[in-house]
C-alpha cells in the first residue's frame, strides 16, 4: 500500500496503472473510518484492479460555524484499516496543496443542491462538488463509490459527472447502521452515551413514517407533523428539517403516490445528524 500527500505522485502511479489496463476504483472519504466507509471499500476492492482511497477533511465544505477544526481525525487507525482491506493507494493531501494561494475556481451544481442540507448549510455542496471534481481530476477513477447515507451528496455528484462529462461511473451503496438502527457516521464519535440513545429518534422517525404510509397515509404534511411531534417530545433535540421529496429532483412532493425520499436532519445537543430512507 502506497501512502502519499503528493498530487504529482498520484498522477504518475495512476498513469502506470492505466497503461496496465487496470480498472481504477476510488472511495473519497474524510477519514475517521467506520464500517460505513469500509462497506464502500470492500465493494470497490471486488470491482477494481487498483483501489484508491482519499482521506481529506475538506475545509471548503464546512461553514464558518461548523466543526472543521474538531472533525475527528485518526490517520494511524485509518491506515491500519485500509491496509487490512488491501487498498493500493491512500491519497492524504494537505489542504494547502489542494487549495493553493489564489485559488478561485469553484464547481456549483445549481438545482439538486438547493434543497435539504443545501438550505441549512449554504456553500456546503459547492465545497463538495469542487473537491470531488478536483479529486476525480487527480485520481481519474473508472468507478467511484458513495454512500446513500449522504443521499443528496451522491445525487449532486452523479449530476455533476454527467453535466461535466467526467468519465467515472458513480456507484451508490446502502446505509450501514448499528444494530440499534443508528446510521454510522464519523460524527457519532462526538456523541455521549446519552446523546447516542437520543439520536435513535432518527431511525424511529423513519420507521414511524414507513408505518404510516403502510397504513395508507399519503399526506406529507401529516407525516412530517407526526415526526416533528415525536422529536419535539424529547429533550435536547432540535429539528433542522424533515422533508418528503422526489428521490430524483429532491423537490417536495404534494402526495405520496410513488417512491418518495424521507430526509431528516436534527441536532442532538450541538451535533447535527442526518438520515434518510426511500418510502
Ligand atoms: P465521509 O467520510 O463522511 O465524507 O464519508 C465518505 C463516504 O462514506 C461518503 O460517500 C458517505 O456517504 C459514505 N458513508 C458514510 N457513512 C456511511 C454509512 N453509514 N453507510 C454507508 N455509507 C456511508
Amino acid at each position: 500500500m502506497t501512502i502519499t500527500k503528493s498530487i504529482a505522485k498520484v498522477r504518475s502511479i495512476i498513469k502506470k496503472q492505466k497503461l496496465k489496463n487496470k480498472i481504477i476504483g476510488f472511495v473519497p472519504t474524510m477519514g475517521a473510518l467506520h464500517q460505513g466507509h469500509l462497506s464502500l471499500i470492500k465493494k470497490a476492492r471486488k470491482d477494481a484492479g487498483f483501489l484508491v482511497v482519499s482521506i481529506f477533511v475538506n475545509p471548503l465544505q464546512f461553514g464558518p460555524k461548523e466543526d472543521y477544526r474538531i472533525y475527528p481525525r485518526n490517520f494511524k487507525k485509518d491506515r491500519a484499516l485500509l491496509e487490512k482491506e488491501r487498498v493500493d493507494l491512500i491519497f492524504y493531501p494537505y489542504p494547502k496543496n489542494m487549495y493553493t494561494a489564489g485559488f478561485s475556481t469553484y464547481v456549483e451544481e445549481t438545482s439538486l443542491s438547493k434543497s435539504l442540507c443545501g438550505k441549512s448549510r449554504p456553500g456546503h455542496f459547492r465545497g463538495v462538488a469542487t473537491v470531488v471534481t478536483k479529486l476525480f481530476n487527480i485520481v481519474q477513477p473508472d468507478i467511484a463509490y458513495f454512500g446513500r447515507k449522504d443521499y443528496q451528496q451522491a445525487q449532486v455528484i452523479k449530476r455533476l459527472t454527467q453535466d461535466l462529462n467526467i468519465p467515472a461511473q458513480i456507484r451508490i451503496l446502502p446505509i450501514i447502521r448499528q444494530k440499534s438502527g443508528l446510521a454510522l457516521s464519523s460524527r457519532n464519535a462526538y456523541l455521549s452515551q446519552k446523546e447516542e440513545k437520543k439520536a435513535l429518534v432518527l431511525y424511529q422517525s423513519l420507521r414511524l413514517a414507513r408505518n404510516l404510509v403502510k397504513q395508507g397515509q399519503r399526506k406529507p404534511h401529516f407525516i412530517k407533523t407526526k415526526i416533528a411531534k415525536l422529536i419535539n417530545s424529547r429533550k435536547n433535540l432540535k429539528i433542522d428539517y424533515i422533508e418528503l421529496v422526489d428521490p430524483k429532483t429532491l423537490k417536495p412532493v404534494k402526495k405520496i403516490d410513488k417512491k418518495t425520499l424521507l430526509a431528516l436532519a436534527i441536532f442532538v445537543g450541538k451535533i447535527r445528524l442526518i438520515d434518510n430512507t426511500i418510502i
